[in-house]
């Protein structure tokens, strides 16, 4: 019956094999450029043991104070904020 095998097509999950996503911001610091942690170091002398991780890190804690910062000036109430807060 041709009402069954198009339900049945229908419910074939497709998968798509590659999905765009948007890149994640990153930063990247020269061995001998300022340390972004506000130190006024060379990256060499200071975080450079923590590698990329630290710079992710940093740059997803600055995303989230810019975030707040704009909730804030947008007038979105404290509780509002705080949710958003905690997702991160
Ligand atoms: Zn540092």
């Amino acid at each position: 019956m041709a009402k069954s095998r198009t339900r049945k097509a229908s419910q074939k999950l497709v998968i798509p094999k590659s999905v765009d996503l948007p890149r994640r911001k990153t930063l990247r610091v020269g061995r001998n450029e300022l340390c972004p942690c506000g130190s006024n170091r060379k990256y060499k002398d200071c975080h450079v043991s923590e590698g990329q991780a630290y710079l992710d890190k940093l740059v997803r804690e600055q995303e989230r104070k810019k975030l707040l910062q704009e909730q804030k000036e947008a007038g979105v109430p404290w509780y509002k904020r705080l949710i958003t807060k905690a997702l991160n």
